[in-house]
């Protein structure tokens, strides 16, 4: 339930009201407005008695039955948009990010090749897989700790943040000592001991959209990270399972604005793994962005044709160039800014 305090609650009543709401079972989540506060009291459907004893406390005003299952990913529970911020821009209320690398990190002179050309086209995080979840368990598993040694390089060297997938439970702590932003990818979408370890990391999450799952399924999986006290969490489309072959997944364009009608948290489009093929990733980004995207995440590999992983998909150089150019002249149509040193 939400509970809504009287403009100007004082300290006593607003602690005494935190105690009371931990005391019947509850985890308040505070969300501060202008003049009042909202508390996401999270638990199990409250009765009507439980709500009338919430109403009749010191300095509640409302007390309001939240109508959706994901409760913190909810517009009901957090009325302003979600902002995550990094020391390279921020995303989410009009600020719009790039985060661009390799599929895979494959070798040292990969990775900062990929990182240099990132950082000067204007690209303000850096991904790169370092555990791959593989269809095949014979294709490139991703070189493990020695991948993460080498995106926190990477960082030294350009001062863009990373991006890097965690596939397990187990290896949240490793790959949280190294990663700015944790990636759950499609296949781990729904592993919810994952989602909660992430969660429970401290690290901004990025999450994938399963290429089976309803939004609603995925803003509940979103609602796991965020039920941990973790509050930077990105949603990201990178295409759903459909009948159709010509590209590797069916980008579902209107998740973007049906995610933000029903959730604050910033979403972003991964056209690389809609697309499948490297030139259907530029058109692909951009209907996503004219849609509404928060941000953007693309693979970008200095000598695509040699990748381990995806190589059909990876942008040449000059190709990731043109698209930051594109992104660059469409996001003042849209009242969009992408800042740098943010
Ligand atoms: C990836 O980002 O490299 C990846 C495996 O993505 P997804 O989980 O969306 O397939
Ligand atoms: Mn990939």
């Amino acid at each position: 339930m939400l509970i809504v305090t009287k403009p100007g609650v004082s300290k006593e009543a607003f602690d005494s009201l935190l105690k009371e709401i931990k005391a019947k079972g509850y985890t308040p989540h505070v969300s501060q407005g202008e003049s009042r506060t909202l508390i996401g009291a999270i638990g199990s459907p409250p009765t009507a008695e439980l709500m009338d004893h919430f109403r009749a406390l010191a300095g509640v005003d409302q007390v309001i039955r939240i109508s959706k299952p994901y409760k913190l990913a909810s517009w009901e529970v957090h009325p302003e948009p979600s902002v995550v911020s990094f020391t390279s821009g921020k995303t989410g209320n009009g600020y719009f990010m790039v985060a661009a690398g390799p599929c895979g990190v494959e070798s040292r002179q990969q990775l900062l090749e990929a990182a240099r050309y990132v950082k000067e086209n204007g690209g303000q995080m850096l991904r790169g897989g370092a555990f791959k979840p593989r269809t095949s368990p014979y294709a490139f598993q991703g070189l493990g700790v020695e991948g993460l040694e080498l995106l926190a390089e990477a960082r030294e060297a350009t001062g863009l943040p990373v991006v890097t997938e965690v596939t397990s439970p187990d290896l949240v702590g490793v790959v949280a000592q190294y990663a700015d932003v944790l990636q759950i990818g499609a296949r781990n979408a729904q592993n919810f001991a994952l989602l909660k370890a992430a969660g429970g990391s401290g690290k901004t999450v990025l999450l994938k959209r399963g290429m089976s799952m309803t939004l609603e399924e995925f803003l509940m999986a979103a609602e796991y990270v965020l039920s941990e006290g973790n509050n930077n969490v990105i949603l990201v489309e990178r295409g759903i399972r459909t009948f159709e072959k010509a590209t590797r997944f069916t980008l579902d364009v209107s998740a973007v604005p049906v995610l933000k009608a029903h959730s604050h948290l910033p979403v972003w489009i991964d056209p690389s793994h809609a697309a499948g093929k490297r030139e259907y990733v530029l058109p692909l980004a951009l209907a996503g962005i004219a849609a509404g995207a928060d941000g953007i995440i693309v693979e970008t590999h200095p000598n695509p044709k040699e990748a381990k992983s995806d190589a059909a998909q990876q942008l040449h150089e000059n190709e990731f160039a043109e698209l930051m150019r594109r992104v660059t002249r469409l996001l003042p149509a849209l009242d969009k800014k992408m800042l740098v040193g943010a």
